[in-house]
Parts: structure tokens; C-alpha cells; sequence
């Protein structure tokens, strides 16, 4: 352990291409300018919950058990997310840090419902199915973090879509200010939000990317207040890229259209012998327990003929265990399906099989992800602190080597990670 501090800012959907306009922008610039850096190839599926993890574990899915934004939960429009801290099924740096004694805050991070830290604020929706705004937060916050949200919760912006973005950066200049923790996460969705809405490209990007730059503007005002931003190491990163939507393919459709899902008139969901859980632009095929070996036979002759059908654009589906090998990519599902770029595996139950962008009757998001981290633009890491060698560059490293470096940084250590701590970057004290 040593006495390092350590400001994790995570900027949804930040993509390499983005740098070049952020740093022109002047709390950006404080972030990126001399910054330490790597260029990040992030996990598969590229969804923000699973990278969130992977980012606090050094693990991917198999292991965190965060194999999906949502829970599999069949024929219901609006999932739970994996919102518990518990659904974390490996340790992360900060139960590392924290168990030596560090004081840790977390503010809409990911994953983080009742976390055992000091300052909890953790990113939570759906919450007219937990009995409201209030009453949710209450259940899902620590003491302190629950005082804050109540301090702030004007911030909270819901018409005409709900945003947390001034919120968060309020309560996060707070934390920073006045609990001066050791460690603090927090992750910031606008810009993530309006290439969903509008497409990866395009004048809404450098637009969020202004707004971003006053949230950190907040942020860093308060760390400013606090007398430790020169003592504190602040760490900018960010989960995926997004591609341009140009079809969904909703297997369900196909399911129930072959006799393997039933649905009543009002496409309400009966019973499935197989049910595709979305994962965006990829997808998470679950059988039934108890199954036949008939009927499964059956069920993998009709996912061939999905991958041998060109309309459907379905590039390949692997088995669990290939997932697991090739992606470290493992969950409770039997298949994982990759589709070409762009295309969403979508399981709706009320739309057309194949519904192009072209199409009329095309409706959601422009952009997305979920795709192979392989596809489109790179997620970024800067880092400037009194553990970083300024302006270093460590090339192109895994997402996976992002939570050891965080743990080496504190002077803890993460032995179930399976990244290692991106070296070049740090001192050589740290080393
Ligand atoms: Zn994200």
C-alpha cells in the first residue's frame, strides 16, 4: 500500500477519433495533455456493464459473471440491469484498496448497488419497478451517498430522457471537496447517449463532447477545492465505440415463426424452447432446462440455416463453450451469436424478422454496440498523477490490463485478474 490517490473518470462511448476535438476543450485538455496513454482493445461483448466490470476486475465475463447489461429475463420489455455489486462474482482493486484501509467512492459507476464503500451514488434506472426514484436510492446507496443524492436530485434531469449528467458531476465535485476519498469512479453517459440517438458521427458528437467537458469542469473544480490535484492521480477512460445501426435481425421472430417460442395475440410471451437474449450488435441464444435431445438437434439445424441465410446477416453462433475460449465470454446461455457490423440481434417479439435501416418501419437507436471490440473505433486511457511518466505511450494493450495498473497505482494487489498492470506507464518507484 503506499499513499497514492486515484480519480477514475469513465466516459461512456468515448472513441479514439474523439481526442482530436476533446483536447481543444479545456478540461479535456487538462486530462489529456501530457497524459500517460494507451490505445484500449476492449471485450465481447462491447456493452457497457461487462466493460465496467471487466475495467474494476481485470476479468472478463466468464469470470465477473457480468455477461450482459440486463438479466435474462424472458418476455419482459425492460430487464433489470445487473445493477448489484454482488452480481460481481471476482474481487475488484477497490475491495483490494479498501481492505487495506482506503477510502473508496463510487459515483453512477456500473455494477455498484450496495457496494460496501464509504460514498455509494451508483448508476441505477428502472427504478418505477423498485418503488421509485427515492425509495430506490435509499435501498441502493450508503448513508453518505444517499445525503448527496438528496442534495442533488434537482440535477436529475427526466423529460424529454432521463440524464444524470449534471447530477453526477455535482455530487461527484462534492465527494471530492468535502469526503476527499482515496479513490474515486465515476462515469459520465452523454456522450454515449447522443451517438445512440443520432449515430456514431456526425455535429451531435463534438456537441456532447462540449458538454462532457463542462461536467468534468465541475468535477475538477472540486478536486481543485479539495488541495489534492496535485497528489492525485486522474485516470480518463472509456468502455467502447459505437457502430451505425443498419439492421435488426430479431430472432425471436424466427423462433416462434419455427414452432420453438409461443406468444399470445398481443405478442406477450407463453413458453420458449429457445429465446435469444440481446446483447446489441451480438446476441445470447438460452435453451430451456430440460430439454430434449430431439428438439435441441432440431434447434441447431434451424441456428445453421440462420447463419447459411445472407438476409439475416449472422456471421457466426458459438457454442457456449467455444464463446468461453475464444472471447472469455461465459454465462448461463447455451449460444452466442456475432453478427456482420452493425446489426442488431435484437429479441423483440413484436416487429418483422429483418428490419433494415431503409425500411419504414426501421425505429430505435442509430448507433449501437455490443460487436466484437475488434470493429470500429477504440476506447481510450489517459492517465496524469504522480504515478504516470507524462506523455509515455504504451501502444495498444487490453481492457483487461486497465484494473491491475489501477490496483499497482494504489500499491494493492489483484491476483484474479487476468490482465497485467500496463508497466511502461508508471514510475519506477510504482513498478
Ligand atoms: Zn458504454
Amino acid at each position: 500500500m503506499n499513499n497514492q490517490r486515484l480519480l477514475l473518470i469513465s466516459v461512456d462511448a468515448m472513441e479514439d477519433v474523439d481526442v482530436a476535438y476533446a483536447r481543444t476543450l479545456p478540461s479535456f485538455a487538462r486530462l489529456i495533455d501530457g497524459a500517460a496513454r494507451a490505445q484500449i482493445r476492449s471485450i465481447f461483448p462491447t456493452l457497457t456493464y461487462p466493460i465496467h466490470s471487466a475495467q474494476v476486475t481485470g476479468c472478463p465475463p466468464a469470470q465477473s459473471g457480468v455477461f450482459n447489461n440486463v438479466l435474462m429475463q424472458p418476455g419482459i420489455d425492460h430487464p433489470d440491469w445487473f445493477w448489484d455489486y454482488s452480481c460481481l462474482k471476482v474481487p475488484t482493486f477497490l475491495d483490494a484498496a479498501h481492505a487495506e484501509g482506503r477510502s473508496i467512492a463510487v459515483v453512477q459507476w456500473p455494477v455498484t448497488a450496495r457496494a460496501p464503500f464509504e460514498v455509494v451514488v451508483p448508476e441505477i434506472g428502472n427504478v418505477e419497478a423498485t418503488g421509485g426514484l427515492v425509495e430506490t436510492m435509499r435501498a441502493v446507496t450508503s448513508p453518505r451517498g444517499f445525503e448527496l443524492f438528496e442534495r442533488h436530485r434537482d440535477l436529475i434531469i427526466t423529460e424529454p430522457k432521463t440524464n444524470h449528467g449534471p447530477f453526477a458531476a455535482a455530487v461527484g465535485a462534492d465527494v471530492l471537496r468535502e469526503d476527499q476519498p482515496d479513490v474515486m469512479l465515476i462515469h459520465l453517459v452523454e456522450l454515449d447517449s447522443a451517438r445512440h440517438l443520432h449515430g456514431p458521427n456526425g455535429p451531435h458528437v463534438n456537441e456532447a463532447l462540449d458538454i462532457i467537458d463542462e461536467r468534468l469542469g465541475v468535477l475538477l473544480k472540486g478536486l481543485d477545492d479539495s488541495g489534492n490535484a496535485d497528489e492525485t492521480n486522474i485516470i480518463m477512460v472509456s468502455d467502447h465505440g459505437q457502430l451505425e445501426t443498419v439492421q435488426h435481425t430479431n430472432l425471436n421472430i424466427l423462433f416462434r415463426d419455427r414452432g420453438f417460442l409461443e406468444t399470445d395475440a398481443e405478442n406477450n410471451l407463453l413458453s420458449w424452447d429457445v429465446y435469444l437474449h440481446s446483447s446489441g450488435l451480438s446476441g445470447q441464444i438460452f435453451l430451456r432446462e430440460g430439454i430434449g435431445e430431439q428438439r435441441r438437434r432440431e434447434i441447431e439445424e434451424l441456428l445453421e440455416d440462420i447463419v447459411a441465410e445472407p438476409r439475416y446477416r449472422i456471421r457466426e453462433i458459438l457454442t457456449a463453450t467455444e464463446a468461453r475460449e475464444v472471447y472469455g465470454l461465459d454465462g448461463p446461455f447455451t449460444w452466442v451469436v456475432e453478427s456482420e457490423p452493425g446489426v442488431i440481434v435484437g429479441g423483440a417479439l413484436d416487429r418483422r424478422v429483418v428490419v433494415r435501416r431503409e425500411d419504414p418501419d426501421f425505429r430505435g437507436y442509430l448507433g449501437n454496440h455490443g460487436h466484437h471490440p475488434t470493429q470500429g473505433d477504440q476506447p481510450v486511457f489517459f492517465a496524469t498523477g504522480p504515478a504516470f511518466i507524462p506523455d509515455c505511450d504504451a501502444g495498444r494493450r487490453e481492457i483487461l490490463d486497465e484494473a491491475p495498473t489501477f490496483a499497482k497505482v494504489l500499491g494493492v494487489s489483484l491476483p484474479t485478474a487476468r490482465g497485467r498492470s500496463i508497466d511502461e506507464l508508471l514510475i519506477p518507484g510504482l513498478r
